[in-house]
């Protein structure tokens, strides 16, 4: 799987932006994603560079909640040397959340998980039967189906 990039100049931008055009004004978009269209190997990258951030924000969300845990569980117990415990304890909790914040800001974490509910709620809204959807507000159906 050694596949090349059609446009290596392009391919070296999205590479940078580590292939995230959800900040980019519509107008300047366009480029990019027939870029990202046109090449697989691009598509290939943002795809795992979506993982790895939503790994992250999953891994440092786990990583939060074991150490408020730990924390619950020196206080349950209140062993020898508890206070440096707990303090131990809060920075890790106060770390994973201060990486958990760097990932939803600076990547499109946000942006990929509303598309995947978006995604998931269409898929849904598809399959309803036609009497129901045409019960759903009027609202509601604009921003499942963006019709
Ligand atoms: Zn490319």
């Amino acid at each position: 799987m050694s596949q090349q990039c059609v446009d290596p100049i392009v391919g070296k931008i999205l590479a940078g932006w580590r292939y995230d055009i959800s900040g980019l004004a519509a107008e300047m978009r366009g480029d990019y994603e027939q870029h990202l269209a046109a090449c697989e190997r691009c598509r290939g990258r943002q795809r795992v560079h979506r993982i790895i951030d939503v790994g992250l924000i999953a891994l440092a969300s786990v990583s939060a909640g074991v150490f408020l845990l730990a924390f619950g569980v020196i206080r349950h117990f209140g062993p020898r040397h508890a206070f440096w415990l707990e303090i131990a304890a809060l920075t890790g909790f106060a770390l994973s959340a201060l990486i958990w914040l760097v990932v939803a800001v600076a990547t499109p974490v946000p942006v990929t998980v509303m598309d995947a509910a978006k995604q998931g709620a269409r898929r849904v809204h598809d399959r309803l039967p036609e009497e129901i959807r045409q019960r759903l507000p009027e609202e509601l159906r604009i921003k499942i189906t963006g019709t």
